[in-house]
């Protein structure tokens, strides 16, 4: 049996419950929202690793709808931020739309009706409209190093952290040290017997000055949301004001300054802190925050190998330069494949091209939104739309308003579907490629997950957040076509306000 939806949401972390929440805001009824998962959260459900936190500041770092004045700490710690998701999803009433366990497992548009054929693990739907939150930071990577499959310890990734592995008195191994292992290393440091941290490049690290608040401000956000707001609208300020590091020489050198300072404060060893030194620009991989990380490769039990991995042999990860060290565990702190989504390979356009196909050999959206050859499909964080320097939960809003302006658009048109004209979508991408390839991200020195196989940027956005805001406050229908049907179809959003 298959279900019709008006629409259908894929994924329900910040993305997919930010757009369910505006809908069920604007009085929509019809559409479902599908979780591979049992539970809501994305991101902040997968990854539990001890230290695990968010490196934006928490009033930032939230629905702007859903303050939340008690969070405990100036940056929310993954807990917190799950359980505030779960809670906005009951405060919302979304939880009768969402459908759990459900995996979307193929979704090919149907020309002849306009509609999209969804097959998920929990059964057939067809909608109108298919949104994905999908998330670029989802599928674990692995570095391709010989033997690492046939590690004769326990191994496991940060986001897929193995609780049930004791790391007490263990050897440890962590690869890499980017945002995931900067947090997770101070708390594995405190169990191991020994810790080994494998870098390839040394990140640029600022102090992180985190706190917890007091009851004082938590009652007092409470009784005054509007104080909150205002505390929202500085943190916004001030890092759209860093924001000046990457486009700017001086302000970078200043960055630049003040993470060598931190360093120099915290690492007293000249080797170490030479080893720590980063050799590329600020700005060029993401700069991360940390008070705990310098402090705790300083320990006895803590090793910094910067000589690359060669080969994994049995339990021993074997350096270029011939070392060998056995361990009992090695956890991989290695990021993530930003840029080849999974979902992309599942989801057909017109004529049964997949979105994996379309994106080869770049992915690229309209406004990170919109696809060419993919009718009515949404894309929330797709192709250039991550930031460096302030919230993605803002630029997550600033589409799902986008989104619904499209859709109140076909209702008002009559239109059954509406997709970017390709020379509009290579136009925009132009230009942002233009202002990319001159930026810091492209020139820095380093190599990041921002670019793809063939250097290109294709998940940054390259200018302020409030720029992109302002790119996608309208929608523009000269960038669109639209797609007839022999009768209107119902409409998509039915509270008066989304006519507006
Ligand atoms: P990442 O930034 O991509 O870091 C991966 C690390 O693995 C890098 O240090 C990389 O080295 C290293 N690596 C890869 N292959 C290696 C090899 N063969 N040998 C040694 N090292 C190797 O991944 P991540 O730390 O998981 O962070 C990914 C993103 O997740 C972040 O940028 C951020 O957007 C998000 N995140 C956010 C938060 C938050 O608080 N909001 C927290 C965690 C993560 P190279 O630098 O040399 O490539």
């Amino acid at each position: 049996m298959t279900t019709h939806m008006e629409i259908a949401i894929l994924g329900a972390g910040f993305a997919g419950l930010g757009m369910a929440i505006q809908l069920k805001r604007r009085g929509v009824r019809d559409f479902v929202v599908f979780e591979r998962a049992s539970e809501v959260g994305g991101t902040w459900r997968d990854n539990t690793y001890p230290g695990c936190a968010c490196d934006i500041k928490s009033d930032l770092y939230s629905f702007s709808f859903a303050p939340n004045p008690d969070w405990t700490h100036k940056y929310a710690r993954q807990p917190e931020i799950l359980a505030y998701l779960k809670a906005t999803t009951d405060r919302f009433e979304v939880r009768p739309h969402l459908r759990l366990g459900h995996e979307m497992q193929r979704a090919e548009w149907d020309a002849g009706v306009a509609l999209w054929r969804i097959q998920t693990s929990g059964g057939e739907y067809t909608a109108r409209v298919l949104i994905s939150g999908h998330g670029p930071l989802i599928q674990p990577k692995w570095p391709d190093i010989p033997g690492l499959n046939s590690f004769q310890g326990q191994k496991f990734h940060s986001a897929r952290w193995d609780h049930s592995v004791d790391l007490t008195g263990r050897r440890v191994a962590v690869i890499g040290t980017g945002a995931s292992a900067i947090q997770f290393v101070p708390e594995v440091q405190q169990l191991a017997g020994q810790l080994t941290v494998f870098q390839r490049t040394a990140p640029w690290i600022m102090p992180r000055m985190d706190h917890p608040t007091s009851e004082g401000r938590r009652r007092l956000f409470r009784r005054f949301p509007l104080l909150q707001r205002l505390q929202r609208q500085w943190l916004f300020g001030v890092a759209e004001a860093r924001f000046l590091s990457f486009t700017h020489e001086r302000f970078r050198a200043a960055a630049e300054s003040i993470g060598r300072r931190h360093l120099e404060a915290q690492v007293s060893d000249p080797t170490l802190r030479a080893q720590l030194t980063p050799t590329y620009r600020a700005g060029c991989k993401r700069i991360l925050v940390s008070d705990d990380y310098y402090p705790a490769l300083t320990q006895p039990n803590v090793d910094l190998v910067t000589d690359a991995i060669r080969e994994v042999r049995g339990n021993r990860l074997v350096t270029q330069g011939g070392q060998e060290r056995e361990f009992d565990v090695l956890i991989g702190g290695t990021g993530f494949d930003a840029t080849h989504p999974p979902v992309a390979s599942i989801i057909f356009g017109t004529g049964g091209r997949s979105l994996a196909q379309a994106w080869r050999p770049h992915m690229e959206a309209l406004h990170g939104t919109t696809v060419a050859g993919f009718p009515n499909l949404f894309l929330i964080v797709g192709p250039n739309t991550a930031l460096g320097h302030n919230s993605i939960v803002y630029i997550a809003e600033a589409q799902i308003a986008y989104i619904l302006h499209a859709l109140s658009y076909l209702d008002a048109s009559g239109l059954a579907a509406l997709e970017p004209i390709p020379q509009a979508q290579a136009a925009y991408n132009a230009a942002l490629q233009e202002k990319l390839a001159r930026s810091v991200w492209v020139q820095g020195g380093c190599t990041s997950y921002y670019l793809d196989d063939t250097g290109r940027n294709s998940t940054l956005w390259p200018e302020r957040a409030s720029r992109f805001r302002r790119t996608l406050r309208r929608f523009n229908p000269a960038l669109y076509w639209g797609l007839l049907s022999p009768e209107r179809p119902p409409p998509l959003l039915t509270h008066p306000r989304a006519a507006k």
